[in-house]
């Protein structure tokens, strides 16, 4: 297993997530699902131009499963995966942390929803967890990857078993505050209507998964 340390600008996007006291914490799920989206469409259009790929229709899907027992979310996609190299460069280093920042800035000054209307990517998932899990199988190869990161301190790397292309991501959420509930992101009904609020659109299904408690 290889320990690495995130970027420094990576590290304070970090910070910046895990300290939020933004009030629309939800908005990681819009992030990861679009980031799911992301790369089916990526595989989607490799399929239109790779003879020897078919875009078989109905396995391309994201699934959301929550547990309440162990506080873990996951978030899989049947999408293109990452390689270890993609890995390290796209969770390890945020090339648009200086916009987010001046984003951020911004909406504390005019009290808008101006985060809300961006997108702030996959370390806002930290906002909600305090342990976040990446397991991915790239495209055209036999080797699965887990990443995983408990914040600031940097991240693991090591090569793990996945049986099928894609990538899943499980969040740990975080315990309950003083002034703080997180209960909610492990909850099916609430899910469901973060989902219909702000990915709607979204060209692929959508389904939950509900584990026995
Ligand atoms: P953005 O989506 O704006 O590029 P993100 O922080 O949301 O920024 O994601 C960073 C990068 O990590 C993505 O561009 C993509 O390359 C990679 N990535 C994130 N989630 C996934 C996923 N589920 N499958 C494949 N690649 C992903
Ligand atoms: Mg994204």
């Amino acid at each position: 297993m290889e320990t690495k340390q995130f970027k420094a600008e990576s590290k304070r996007l970090l910070e910046m997530m895990i300290h939020s006291i933004y009030t629309h914490k939800e908005i990681f799920l819009r992030e990861l699902i679009s980031n799911a989206s992301d790369a089916i469409d990526k595989i989607y259009y490799k399929a239109l131009t790779d003879e020897t790929l078919t875009f078989e229709k109905d396995t391309y899907k994201i699934t959301i499963e929550p547990n309440q027992t162990t506080r873990q979310l996951i978030i899989r996609d049947t999408g293109i995966g990452m390689t270890k190299e993609e890995l390290e460069a796209n969770l390890g280093t945020i090339a648009k942390s200086g916009s987010l920042a001046f984003k951020a800035e911004n909406a504390a000054q005019d009290g808008h929803d101006i985060i809300g209307q961006f997108g702030v990517g996959f370390y806002s998932a930290f906002m909600v967890a305090d342990v976040v899990t990446v397991i991915t199988k790239p495209f055209g190869s036999e080797t699965a990857y887990k990443w995983e990161s408990h914040g600031v301190d940097g991240y693991t790397i090591e090569e793990v078993e996945k049986a099928t292309v894609g990538t899943e991501i499980t969040l740990h959420i975080k315990a309950n505050e003083e002034d703080e509930n997180y209960d909610e992101y492990l909850d099916t009904h609430r899910l469901r209507t973060i989902v219909k609020k702000y990915s709607d659109f979204i060209r692929y299904p959508i389904e939950m998964e509900e584990t026995e408690r």
